[in-house]
């Protein structure tokens, strides 16, 4: 076969170079056609759409013809042309084929579209190959990039903080633990606690849950910062918005105080969905059309609204007067209670629609860090809650005051051992700071409509769930 540079499927549908020879490489959708001449529908995964390649059959060999069948892998020279087909400006009239990888019909498990999610959960190895997950994980690449661009164009450093840690603090009760200890030989003391002297990192070590605390010792350095890499919570919550692994994005910036926190925060959620409007048009089109038909007019609509700011307390009395109007909750509402995502949701959804970001939760169901109010009673919170999804984003004003973050931490019997180099950053130079947590899935299921969590990360983790 003739050496011919190799043009990118996504390239070749923009091109309008007829006459010419090009050469593709993809994966073969559908064939179909007749005696005379066949339709493949070939597919790189540089873009959702197929490039059609026209296969004169008295051209090709049989051996070579029955090789094409759909999942094969192939290599085509052959000329440009305009089509004549709807829905397609270009194809390809084949000159030469080369066949790189066969795909048995019998077993390759990809034969028809319209496979369940569910099923291709179980095949998550060859679900990338489908449309959906192929638009999926294009868009899940576009918005980390429009991520990382967003921070650097407003001055943010990309600040790495560590997945193995020693502190518990944050995630007491629900963190995966790393020991190279033998489990089935574990050296206790003459109480039967184990021992971790001999243990990797000489003591108890597990994956972290957030980055937040190291991020803030470098707010408090570099100014403003951005972390965005994987955590990790062993929390048993079997729901379509909770993963085991999963990506956040956590912004700390020295001299914000909670006002300037939530502009952040809704600039850029605007400014991702943008970014998805503007560059992944083809992918949320297709899945707008496969799977939510709301999907784009949702996306539009974040954009032009201003989000709700609502202290927690005005929210609770939206909420006990739906229950007193006849809304019925699964689950209980009084001041005090950390909300459910269908609280959320009704706020969002049914009361505002709009987005809302809550302020000023009570203390006792927040983190020892937040800022503490004058009531005594609230920290200066902020929830971003969203459409369909609910909780987005957390984040806080944090507690820049070293003697009150020191009771606070008394109160919650959180060991020093864990918080003493935390506390330097308000030992040492405090300023007034905040920060906030974007559960990378949780915006890409508001991006792409999907409905489960497990549908937006490529290998999803989940209780007693870690194939592939
Ligand atoms: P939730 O109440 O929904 O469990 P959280 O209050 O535990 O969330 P934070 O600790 O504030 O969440 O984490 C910040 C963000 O990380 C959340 O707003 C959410 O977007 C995301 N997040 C939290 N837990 C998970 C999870 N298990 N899987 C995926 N994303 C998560
Ligand atoms: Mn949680």
């Amino acid at each position: 076969m003739e050496t011919i540079r190799r043009t990118k499927i996504v390239d070749v549908l923009k091109s309008d170079a007829f006459g010419t020879v090009v050469n593709v490489k993809g994966w073969v959708r559908t064939r179909r056609g007749s005696k005379q001449v066949n339709f493949i529908a070939l597919n790189d995964g540089s873009t959702i759409h197929n490039v059609q390649v026209v296969v004169d059959v008295d051209k090709f060999s049989e051996d070579v013809l029955k090789l094409i069948t759909t999942g094969a892998s192939m290599s085509v020279n052959g000329v440009l042309v305009q089509s004549q087909g709807k829905g397609q400006q270009v194809e390809i009239q084949a000159n030469e084929i080369e066949i790189y990888g066969t795909a048995d019909p019998a077993t390759y498990p990809l034969q028809k579209k319209g496979h369940s999610l569910e099923f291709l959960r179980e095949i998550a190895h060859l679900r990338p190959r489908t449309n959906t997950f192929g638009a999926i994980f294009r868009i899940r690449h576009n918005m980390a990039y429009a991520i990382h661009k967003f921070f650097h164009e407003r001055g943010f450093f990309y600040f790495h903080t560590p997945l193995i840690t020693a502190s518990d603090c944050e995630g007491a009760g629900q963190m995966f633990q790393v020991t190279t200890l033998d489990l089935n030989n574990l050296p206790k003391d003459e109480n039967g606690a184990v021992v971790y002297d001999g243990d990797f990192f000489g003591k108890q070590a597990s994956l972290t849950v957030s980055g937040q605390l190291e991020g803030e010792l470098a707010a408090t350095a570099l100014g403003q910062i951005y972390t965005f890499g994987p955590t990790f919570r062993a929390e048993n919550s079997n729901t379509p918005r909770h993963l085991a692994e999963f990506w956040m994005i956590e912004p700390e910036m020295a001299f914000y105080d909670i006002q300037d926190n939530m502009e952040l925060a809704e600039a850029f959620i605007k400014y991702c969905v943008q970014w998805a409007l503007d560059n992944c048009m083809d992918d949320i089109q297709f899945l707008n059309d496969m799977f939510d038909k709301e999907l784009i007019a949702r996306l539009q609509g974040v954009l032009k609204e201003d989000f709700v700011r609502l202290p927690y307390t005005e929210g609770i009395k939206i909420l006990e007067e739906a229950v007193a109007k006849g809304h019925t909750f699964e689950f209980p509402v009084y001041w005090g209670v950390d909300l459910a995502s269908e609280h959320e949701r009704y706020l969002v959804e049914e009361h505002f629609k709009r987005p809302v970001i809550l302020t000023d939760y009570p203390k006792e169901i927040k983190a020892f860090y937040m800022k503490q109010n004058e009531d005594g009673k609230t920290v200066r919170a902020m929830d971003v809650l969203f459409p369909k999804i609910g909780e987005i984003i957390g984040g806080s004003e944090r507690e820049a005051d070293y003697d009150k973050l020191l009771n606070r931490i008394n109160e919650l019997h959180i060991p020093m051992k864990d918080m003493w180099w935390y506390l330097d950053t308000r030992r040492f130079g405090t300023v007034p700071h905040s920060g906030f947590g974007l559960g990378f899935e949780r915006l890409l299921l508001f991006v792409t409509g999907m409905a489960n969590i497990r549908d937006v990360i490529p290998f999803p983790r989940t209780p007693k769930n870690a194939d592939f």
